[in-house]
């Protein structure tokens, strides 16, 4: 049996993770659903945001579906993606007729990024300089100045297991995308003109198992890269990045299909995974009952591909996501002013009708 944890999190995150627990509860009826306590709660209880059962929880299960991070959520976040080494984050953005874009020419996008999810400036390694030189009195940059003696730092960290793991997550993805009618190719964007050896030894190693697994494969800085993205999505496939860069990149990609609350993710690791909406805790409307929960219902979709090996059911729910906007519906971030937007859990409901009726057209068997 199907043993899944949920992690609402905090603003938004508990109301779209339900929307997406009644979804998913439709497409597997036996699933176990575990709500372990996290964030305020536990920190009230248990003087800790993620205390030792909840992490043990979400080791024993199947998978986790998160929901948001604000404040109180940061040990929770930190647990999932370094306590989990979930070391991959995939971010699909494909474009939804009728949708809101600031595109002004209409282009079918259908791109995937895949950031590495733990290394690079995540998590924060700040410090003061002061403290920098009194260690490293003798360390210059490039062009020889020392550090200047007052101000912060903050550490950027490439390894090579690091950038092999992240790059044969991007190469396994291109070839499942190629046999599903796209090209399958991998654009690699990093700042390697700033960040030689870093940034460097991400590019290479990139392009070395790329070509093992006979990917195709391009590369771009990140500059060229965000303004190649909004001139010309259409020709990206699968982006492969750095952590911060896929970070930004992915907030972009969103926008041109629709929005945050329409973006969804996946983070991946060797024996670990959870999923999540791409967006944040969206605290401005955190507890109206309007936020758009497509982003972590269609996170579910990943769940079904990466993770649980059911692509049968990840291409019904995108269907049933796909019928549910054809029909109209709109929460608030995606209503034009003439429209009614619908509730977070009348999109929910809708997209459960829409697999109702998908479930008895297939009941009552072909025609
Ligand atoms: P945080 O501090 O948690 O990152 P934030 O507001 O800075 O929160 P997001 O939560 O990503 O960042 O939200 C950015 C904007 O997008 C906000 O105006 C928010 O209301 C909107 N937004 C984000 N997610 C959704 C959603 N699911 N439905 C509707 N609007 C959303």
């Amino acid at each position: 049996m199907l043993n899944l944890v949920l992690l609402g999190g905090e603003g938004i995150g508990p109301e779209v993770v339900e929307a997406t627990a009644q979804v998913l509860k439709h497409l597997v009826p036996d699933v176990e659903l575990q709500r372990p306590i996290h964030g305020e709660a536990a920190i009230a209880a248990h003087g800790t945001s993620i205390p030792d059962a909840t992490k043990e929880a979400c080791r024993r299960a199947d998978a986790i579906l998160y929901g948001a991070t604000h404040k109180h959520c940061k040990d929770v976040l930190r647990f999932l993606r370094w306590g989990l080494t979930t070391f991959a984050n995939l971010r699909p953005s494909k474009t939804r007729p009728g949708l809101p874009s600031p595109l002004k020419k209409d282009v079918p996008i259908d791109l995937l990024i895949v950031r590495e999810n733990v290394e690079g400036e995540y998590p924060t390694r700040e410090g003061e300089l002061r403290d920098f030189v009194a260690r490293w009195p003798e360390f210059t940059d490039v062009i020889g100045q020392k550090i200047p003696a007052e101000g912060a730092f903050a550490l950027r960290i490439t390894t090579e297991i690091g950038c092999r793991r992240v790059s044969a997550v991007a190469a396994q993805a291109a070839l499942r995308r190629r046999e599903s009618g796209r090209p399958g190719k991998v654009t690699i964007v990093t700042k390697q003109n700033i960040f030689a050896r870093g940034d460097g030894m991400f590019r290479s190693i990139a392009e070395e198992i790329l070509d093992a697994a006979k990917v195709p494969h391009d590369h771009y800085y990140i500059d060229d890269a965000c303004r190649r993205l909004v001139a010309q999505p259409e020709n990206f496939d699968v982006i492969l990045t750095p952590n911060m860069f896929g970070d930004i990149m992915s907030d972009i990609a969103a926008e041109l299909v629709g929005g945050l609350g329409m973006a969804p993710s996946g983070c991946v690791g060797e024996r670990w995974s959870y999923f999540e909406s791409v967006h944040g805790s969206a605290p401005d409307i955190a507890g109206k009952g309007i936020a758009n929960p497509l982003g972590s219902i269609q996170s579910l979709s990943l769940l079904f591909r990466l993770t649980l090996d059911r692509p049968a059911d990840a291409t019904l729910l995108e269907e049933a996501v796909a019928a549910t906007l054809a029909n109209g519906y709109r929460t608030a971030d995606l209503a034009e002013s003439a429209t009614r937007p619908v509730s977070t859990e009348e999109m929910g409901n809708a997209v459960l009708e829409q697999l109702e009726r998908r479930a008895a057209t297939a009941a009552s068997g072909p025609a």
